[in-house]
């Protein structure tokens, strides 16, 4: 797209950010009305124009026009994928090869973004955006930026951005579109050694840094260390679980406290205000339902097994009561900030993520990953990684300053307890440690590999 183009597209975008935020203020009985009136505006649009999404949504739209989001069909991203040529809005999609169009300036035939996420697990998912979407998604952005406290203004702040090495991300996308001197932005990526990225920011002293937690932590041990000299006076993490321990580590380090940004490809964004009282959900642009194993709406400040997220503004390849695997809390009431909007908290990894460990009352225990963020805090620990073989546990430690000769058997023996505390019968725990973790192919740290007895190496 040219310069121009971008240019009005991006004072569209953020004129539709101003005028939206009042949204965040609302009285949740007039929100409720704006996302009937948009979910019934969306299923009716989408109904005319994919044949996929008719045959679904067919004969659960009211005689007066209304939806029930609970009563719609769930979509699962396998069945998005077998049926993506369908699914399209715009016949002129169906047949393209888009991921040959992946990595691609210009847009697909002119209108259309294309992108893919990974996720944790699994193969990769693809999501499209016209111009008008994407506008939407800048509006998001743009309104999560003013939270977050980093929307452009003069002088131009200097963001450093370090993340996913993919340019067929949706984050890359988007840093590319904003890309037009609002902000003077360092881009980096969380794949580039450690060293390169402490000289890369030394010399141009963000004012402003985005990043994954566990790059975070090892920036905060740098800059405790000496090594790293920054200043920034706004630090965000996004893409990955954060403990408590490393917003700790991160807050001790640079003296602010991190901002926790929550971003999907599907269209789901989400930031804390000043208050950190949880992640404020922009659910005027996305509905998240948080539900159970079994698809049942958990009640509020109880964490579920995934999301169903609704984007309301993408005609172009709809995502209606999409899968997500997040397992999160959804409060509700209004923050200290004023705000009404929905916070988002415990975003605990994925459900795929949590360990299924013998009980010593016989049967299986479900022990959550975040039970060994405490190995985060012990003295010593640069990151960790848990491998779940089937007859034990290995834990991967790359270590760092402070680090003993006794730190692995702590590891050892601190997790041990932890896991008896919580039930689990004979824990069988070995930690090695090891020069480096290897990151997924989307940069990111994965923290549990669960190995078959197939794939292990012990068998
Ligand atoms: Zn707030």
């Amino acid at each position: 797209m040219n310069r121009i183009g971008q240019v009005s597209g991006i004072a569209r975008a953020m004129k539709l950010a101003r005028e939206t935020r009042e949204r965040e203020y609302w009285p949740a009985a007039r929100m409720r009305e704006h996302q009937a009136s948009a979910l019934a505006s969306l299923v009716g649009d989408v109904g005319s124009r994919s044949e996929f999404h008719r045959s679904r949504l067919s004969g659960l739209v009211g005689e007066d026009g209304s939806v029930e989001v609970s009563a719609l069909p769930t979509l699962e991203k396998k069945t998005l994928m077998e049926n993506l040529d369908d699914a399209f809005c715009d016949p002129r999609l169906r047949g393209l090869d888009l991921h040959s169009h992946l990595l691609d300036t210009e847009l697909v035939l002119g209108e259309y973004r294309v992108m893919a996420s990974s996720g944790s697990t699994g193969s990769p998912s693809l999501y499209v955006y016209s111009r008008a979407d994407w506008r939407s998604m800048l509006a998001v952005f743009f309104r999560y930026a003013g939270i977050g406290g980093v929307l452009p203004r003069l002088p131009r702040r200097r963001i450093a951005a370090i993340g996913a090495p993919s340019l067929a991300s949706m984050t890359r996308k988007l840093a590319d579109s904003i890309d037009v001197g609002l902000h003077r932005v360092l881009k980096l990526s969380v794949s580039d050694p450690l060293p390169q990225i402490v000289e890369a920011l030394n010399s141009f002293q963000p004012d402003a840094i985005n990043v994954y937690p566990s790059v975070a932590a090892l920036l905060a041990d740098e800059q405790i260390s000496g090594r790293l000299r920054i200043a920034p006076e706004v630090i965000s993490t996004s893409s990955e679980l954060r403990t408590p321990e490393i917003t700790d580590r991160i807050e001790r380090a640079f003296g602010v406290r991190p901002f926790n940004l929550y971003g999907t490809s599907e269209g789901l964004w989400g930031v804390d205000c000043e208050h950190h009282q949880g992640i404020h959900l922009f659910e005027d642009w996305c509905i998240a339902e948080n539900v159970d194993a079994d698809g049942r709406p958990v009640p509020d400040g109880q964490p579920g097994a995934r999301l169903l997220l609704t984007n309301l503004f993408n005609r172009t390849l709809p995502l209606i009561r999409f899968e997500v695997s997040d397992v999160v809390s959804i409060e509700r009431g209004t923050c200290p900030c004023g705000r009404t909007l929905p916070r988002l908290k415990a975003v605990e990894g994925r459900l795929d993520d949590v360990l299924s460990l013998p009980s010593t009352g016989g049967g299986q225990v479900a022990v959550h990953p975040s039970h060994f963020s405490l190995i985060a805090a012990m003295p010593g620990i640069r990151e960790f990684q848990i491998v779940q073989r089937p007859d034990e546990i290995l834990l991967r430690i790359l270590l760092g300053d402070g680090a003993t000769a006794d730190t692995t058997r702590q590891v050892t023996r601190t997790v041990t307890e932890r896991l008896e505390s919580l039930g689990v019968r004979d824990p069988m725990i070995t930690a090695e440690t090891v020069p480096a973790i290897e990151r997924t192919p989307a940069g990111k740290l994965k923290l549990v590999i669960k190995e078959s007895p197939e794939t292990s190496p012990s068998n």
